[in-house]
C-alpha cells in the first residue's frame, strides 16, 4: 500500500506492508517549483519485531529541479527502482491519499474517480491551501499509478458524526447555508486512529467507551468520542478554532478582528497571517517549539511561562468540557509531537481533573518509554494513556478496506 499525503510545494510518501503493518519505505519530495528540489528516500530493513518502523536502513537524498508534482512523482519511482524496494516486482495494490476538507459531502474513505475529484477540487472553496494540493497529488498519482485503486481519506471525514448541535454556529441561519459556514473538524484520521487503538490497548469494546483524544502536534485539537463517534471537536470551519497551537491562535473572540481591521488598518491577508502564522506559542513566545518553551521555561524566561500557562489553560478548558458533554470519560488520550513527548503538558492538562475520577502518576507520566502506555495510577477512574498517533497507518487500512469492497 502506497500513502501519499501532498502539499502545495512538496508530498510525503509511505510504503507499507499491509500483512505486517510496517513501513517498507518512505520518502519526502519538496520544494516542487523551486530552482532546485530536493527529494528524500528511505529504505527501512525488515524489523524483526513491533509494529512501527524499527530500523532504518538507509536514506539517500537528492537535489534537482522537481518542477511539478508530476516530475516529482517520476523521482519518487526512480528512488524506488534504485533504493527499493522494487516496485515493478510487486507493485502497490492501492494508493490512499490524505484530503483535509470533504465537506459535509464525505462521511467515508472513498474510491477516487474524476466525479470525486470535481468534489475535492470544489471543496477547495473551503480549503483554499490543502484540496488543490491534495488534488495535485491525486491527478499525478493517477498518471503514475493507472491501474491501482485510489482511495482519498477525509480529515473531516470522522467529525462527521457531530450533532447538529455541535456543529452549527450561532449565526444568521441564512448567511451560514450560502457560505457552508459550520464545523467540520480536522485531524479525524488521527482521532480515529488513537481511539481505536486505545480501546484495542484496554481490550475493552469500541463502542462501550467515552473518550477524550488530545492530538498535540503543532496543529491541535482534542475530541470528545462517545462509542467510537466524534460528537464534538475543537477545529470548525477551518483548522484554526480551538486549542493553542504552534503558530495558530485557537479560539479568540471575532470581534478582535474587527477591532484590528478597523484600528490597526488590517486587511484580510493581514489577519489571516497574524492568526494562522504569527500566533500560538510563536506570537507568544517566539518559538512555535514546545522544546524550546521548555527550554525557556528552565530558563526563567517570563515569555515562556506565560505561552505555558496559556497553553494549558486552554487544554483544561476543553478537557473540562468534553467531560460535560461525554458525561464522564473512561479514557483520556495524548498523541503527535507535544502530546507524546511532554509530561509537563499533560501533567498541567489534567491536574485540576482529580474531582473527575483523574490522576496522573507522575512516574508513569514522566518515563522515557517510547509506544502506547498508561500514564494515570492504578486507582484512578479514568485511564489516561499515550498513544502514538500513525495517520499513515490508519489512511493505509481504511484505504486496504475499501480497494478490497
Ligand atoms: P507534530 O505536528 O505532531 O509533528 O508535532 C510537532 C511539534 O511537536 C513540534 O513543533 C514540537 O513542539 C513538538 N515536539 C516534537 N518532539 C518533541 C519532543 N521530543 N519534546 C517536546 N515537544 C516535541
Amino acid at each position: 500500500m502506497l500513502v501519499i499525503n501532498s502539499g502545495s510545494s512538496s508530498f510525503k510518501y509511505q510504503l507499507l506492508d499491509m500483512a505486517t503493518e510496517r513501513t517498507l519505505a518512505s520518502g519526502l519530495v519538496e520544494r516542487i517549483g523551486e530552482a532546485v528540489g530536493v527529494a528524500r528516500h528511505t529504505v527501512y530493513a525488515t524489523p524483526t519485531d513491533g509494529p512501527a518502523p524499527a530500523f532504518l536502513d538507509a536514506t539517500r537524498t537528492r537535489e534537482l529541479p522537481i518542477p511539478d508534482h508530476t516530475a516529482g512523482f517520476a523521482v519518487m519511482l526512480e528512488a524506488f527502482a534504485s533504493d527499493g524496494p522494487s516496485l515493478d516486482e510487486q507493485p502497490p495494490v492501492a494508493v490512499g491519499h490524505r484530503v483535509v476538507h470533504g465537506g459535509a459531502r464525505f462521511f467515508e474513505p472513498t474510491l477516487i474517480t474524476p466525479l470525486v475529484e470535481i468534489n475535492i477540487d470544489e471543496l477547495s472553496v473551503l480549503a483554499p491551501l490543502h484540496n488543490p494540493a491534495n488534488l495535485a497529488g491525486i491527478r499525478a498519482a493517477r498518471r503514475a499509478f493507472p491501474d491501482v485503486p485510489h482511495v482519498a481519506v477525509f480529515d473531516t471525514a470522522f467529525h462527521q458524526t457531530l450533532a447538529p448541535a455541535a456543529f452549527t454556529y450561532a449565526i444568521d441561519a441564512e448567511v451560514a447555508a450560502s457560505h457552508r459556514i459550520r464545523r467540520y473538524g480536522f485531524h479525524g484520521t488521527s482521532h480515529k486512529f488513537v481511539s481505536e487503538a486505545a480501546a484495542a490497548f484496554l481490550g475493552r469494546p469500541l463502542d462501550e467507551l467515552k473518550q477524550i483524544v488530545f492530538h498535540l502536534g503543532n496543529g491541535a485539537s482534542v475530541t470528545a468520542i462517545d462509542g467510537g463517534r466524534s460528537i464534538d471537536t475543537s477545529m470548525g470551519f477551518t483548522p484554526l478554532e480551538g486549542l493553542v497551537m504552534g503558530t495558530r491562535s485557537g479560539d479568540i473572540d471575532p470581534a478582535v478582528l474587527l477591532q484590528l481591521t478597523r484600528r490597526a488598518g488590517m486587511d484580510v491577508d493581514a489577519l489571516d497571517d497574524l492568526l494562522n502564522k504569527r500566533s500560538g506559542l510563536l506570537g507568544l513566545a517566539g518559538s512555535n517549539d514546545l522544546r524550546d518553551i521548555r527550554a525557556g521555561i528552565e530558563r526563567g524566561d517570563e515569555r515562556a511561562v506565560l505561552a505555558f500557562e496559556v497553553y494549558v489553560h486552554r487544554l483544561r478548558a476543553y478537557a473540562g468540557a468534553y467531560l460535560a458533554q461525554l458525561g464522564g470519560a473512561d479514557v483520556i488520550s495524548f498523541t503527535a509531537g507535544v502530546g507524546e513527548n511532554t509530561p509537563l503538558v499533560r501533567a498541567g492538562a489534567l491536574e485540576t481533573l482529580g474531582f473527575a475520577g483523574v490522576e496522573i502518576d507522575p512516574d508513569r507520566n514522566e518515563s522515557p518509554d517510547r509506544g502506547i502506555r498508561v500514564i494515570s495510577t492504578d486507582a484512578s477512574r479514568v485511564t489516561v494513556l499515550v498513544v502514538p498517533t500513525d495517520e499513515e497507518l490508519e489512511i493505509a487500512r481504511q484505504t486496504l478496506a475499501v480497494s478490497r469492497a
